[in-house]
């Protein structure tokens, strides 16, 4: 066990850490259910779904089936020229339970590359249709789409990593995020800058890219679904496309299947990644309207540009393909109304804790923000001794547990939470 840790401190990155005085790291030699086991022996109640993922849990025995049928008859071939069952079928499930006019699926291999994609359409739709200038895109601040070039340049400006690579990266038009919250009442007001943006540099805008309703590793932020009716409206009357990136929102999180579900709209292109898979493997989706797809495809090159090696991969489309029965089975609405409620009852005293700024709960995602930022390594260690697994960053304390969580796991995570906060 010294030796992994060894090796690990010396030679492993990991995500946003220093390679010489990295945050410590805890080993997990297994998990199942909602429990992560450390190489220790303890037993850790999840409150992270490994960043949105593990919706069903871990060790999963459907899951599990469905990688070990799918291995014994290829983990993977090239999507160029072939073709096969797990992707097809998953395609199929994929596209009964996405909004209608979304038909036409590129299969990626992570949330990141899913928005590449989605950002490559926008752009290769517009060539297509002679107006190439429209090349730039539009965002608003606070949101985060991920870690690669095209991406990171629609992460928010300030909060992502634009200053250390502002020679590099693309410049694009960031709006205020919406003020108005979810669960509030609707201000027309908080449009404004949107739509002065939108009607003055319209001529430029290939696409309009937001988080929907819930802005997650941006702030877990959660605003008023008007405010997507409304963006919706202005792409439709100024000619921009809607990218709706659900990679965090997407299979129920927020309560409905899709952020976009809750202000009833369609985007035009649909990114989903994290829990497709359930959390088993890395695969994403970008889901355009035929519209998008055929306007690309006859332009010049009329083909999409984009092709990675494990597109499609067989062994993560079948798990995926498992996991989405699995969500069809049960009443999942009702189970996360459930989690909210307990969590609504369990967060709340941290209300009363000076050192708080908010508590906030939107379907299966309840947040502390601290006025403070928290000492990650510190309260991490305390949590651990609680039996939880809390990750948080900055000044958010945060979690979205497994939708198979009981009442009791459950009301142990949120306590160990509220008294993890305590001392802050
Ligand atoms: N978009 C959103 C909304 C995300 O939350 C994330 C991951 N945190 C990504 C994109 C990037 O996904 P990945 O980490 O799989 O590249």
């Amino acid at each position: 066990m010294d030796q992994i840790r060894d090796f690990d401190r010396h030679h492993m990155w990991h995500p946003y850490t220093s390679m010489t005085n990295p945050l410590p790291v805890y080993e997990v030699e297994s998990a199942s259910g909602v429990r992560l086991k450390l190489a220790d022996g303890r037993k850790l109640i999840d409150g992270m779904s490994s960043w949105w993922a593990a919706i069903h849990g871990y060790n999963h025995p459907r899951l599990n089936e469905a990688a070990q049928r799918q291995l014994k008859k290829m983990s993977h071939v090239m999507f160029g020229g072939l073709t096969h069952e797990p992707a097809v079928a998953l395609g199929k499930k994929l596209l009964a339970m996405t909004p209608e006019p979304l038909e036409k699926i590129f299969l990626a291999d992570s949330g990141s590359v899913a928005v590449e994609v989605a950002i490559k359409m926008a752009l290769q739709y517009w060539q297509a249709k002679g107006q190439a200038q429209k090349s730039r895109l539009l965002t608003i601040r606070g949101g985060y789409h991920g870690d690669t070039f095209g991406a990171m340049a629609v992460c928010d400006p300030v909060g992502g990593m634009h200053n250390l690579f502002s020679g590099t990266l693309p410049q694009h038009f960031f709006t205020e995020r919406p003020s108005c919250r979810y669960g509030e009442e609707w201000d027309p007001a908080c449009l404004t800058e949107l739509a002065e943006t939108v009607a003055a540099q319209h001529k430029n805008i290939a696409a309009l890219i937001m988080e929907p309703v819930v802005q997650g590793a941006g702030g877990m932020y959660f605003y008023h679904p008007q405010f997507l009716r409304e963006a919706q409206k202005l792409c439709q009357e100024y000619d921009i496309l809607l990218i709706l990136d659900e990679i965090a929102t997407g299979f129920g999180r927020t309560g409905k299947m899709w952020g976009c579900d809750h202000a009833n709209i369609a985007p035009d292109i649909m990114c989903l990644g994290k829990a497709l898979t359930g959390g088993y493997l890395t695969l994403a989706a970008t889901i355009a309207t035929s519209e998008v797809a055929e306007t690309i495809s006859s332009g010049s090159p009329g083909l999409f540009m984009h092709g990675p090696t494990f597109m499609a991969n067989p062994l993560a489309c079948s798990v995926a393909g498992a996991s989405l029965d699995l969500l069809a089975e049960y009443d999942w609405p009702t189970k996360i109304a459930v989690i909210a409620k307990i969590m609504e009852r369990e967060l709340a005293p941290a209300r009363e804790n000076p050192a708080v700024a908010e508590v906030r709960i939107l379907g299966g995602i309840g947040v502390v923000e601290m006025k403070r930022e928290v000492d990650v390594a510190v309260i991490q260690e305390k949590f651990i001794q609680q039996g939880v697994w809390v990750r948080p960053f900055g000044r958010l304390v945060y979690i979205m547990p497994p939708y198979i969580i009981d009442e009791d796991d459950l009301t142990t995570l949120c306590r160990a939470l509220v008294a993890g906060v305590a001392d802050c």
